[in-house]
Parts: structure tokens; sequence; C-alpha cells
């Protein structure tokens, strides 16, 4: 799917969105895969939109994870773990937001922690196209 610009990327999100209320017995998790400034924490902003969160969504890329209230109870947790090629302790953090069914988790720079991630995991692939348009590739028929 291509995207031309940055709006169109935060309206994908922002659709996305529909696809996080199915109930199930673990967090739903969105891995976001592609480059620096491709476009990853521009979709987290669009999904963010949708899901009614209503606080700014900044880069965690300094702090690791930032989480938001979500409307329904649950928390909505961006992690960016580009600069943690040894994911520690945040391990811990991430398996237990993982347990409540309600969260939602959006994972950039995901590879040191893909062994914990649910088998049937949102993933998102998302590359540049010669024009500086995006591509989007994902794991599911949309
Ligand atoms: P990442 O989190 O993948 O490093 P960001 O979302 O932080 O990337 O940054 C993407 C940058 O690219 C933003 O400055 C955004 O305005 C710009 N941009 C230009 N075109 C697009 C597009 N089609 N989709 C997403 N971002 C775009
Ligand atoms: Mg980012």
């Amino acid at each position: 799917m291509k995207i031309n610009s940055e709006q169109e990327m935060l309206d994908f999100g922002k659709e996305f969105a529909k696809k996080c209320q199915l109930s199930k017995d673990s967090a739903t998790v969105i891995e976001l895969i592609g480059d620096v400034g491709v476009g990853k924490t521009t979709f987290t902003r669009g999904l963010a939109n949708g899901l009614q969160i209503e606080k700014p969504i900044t880069s965690p890329s300094f702090t690791i994870a930032k989480s938001y209230a979500l409307p329904n109870g649950g928390t909505f947790t961006h992690y960016d773990f580009y600069r943690l090629p040894e994911p520690g302790l945040m391990i811990e953090d991430l398996e237990e937001n993982l347990k409540n069914p309600k969260n939602i988790i959006v994972i950039e720079w995901g590879e040191s922690v893909a062994n914990l991630l649910p088998e049937n995991h949102f993933k998102i692939s998302i590359s540049y196209n010669d024009d500086g348009t995006r591509e989007i590739e994902t794991n599911l028929s949309m």
C-alpha cells in the first residue's frame, strides 16, 4: 500500500486503531519495522489519535518507553528499543504489560525482544520509495 504524505500516514494509523478493538487473552502488539525517519512514530501518532488518546505522542527514543492511558482502562505503550541492543530490565516491564488484554503496545526496533512477543502480533513494515513516498506491507489482509 502506497502512502503519499505524512497526513496519509496519520490517517492510516488512525484507521488501524479499529483493528485493535478485538478482545484477546493478551495485549495487542504492533511491531513497526523500517529505517530511521521512514514514519514509524508518525504512524503511532495517527494510531493514538484513533484510540482517543489526547496527549501528544513524542518519540520514546531516549526514554525507551512512554505510556498513555486508554479510555477503556488499559494503557497504550510506545517502545523504541533503537538505543537498547540489550533490553535488560525493560523486559520485565514489557512482560507485565503484555499480560493485560486491554493494553495496546507499539514497538519500534523490536529485534531484541522478538522472542517475548505473541506469535500472532501485527507487523507493519514501512519502506521508502524512490520518490519519497512510503510503502506499507503488513502481515494481515487489509
Ligand atoms: P521513524 O519513527 O520511523 O524514525 P518518524 O515518524 O519520526 O520516523 O519521522 C518520519 C518523518 O518523515 C516525519 O518528519 C514526517 O513528516 C516525514 N514524512 C514525509 N513523508 C512521509 C510519509 N509519506 N509518511 C510518513 N512520514 C513522512
Ligand atoms: Mg521513531
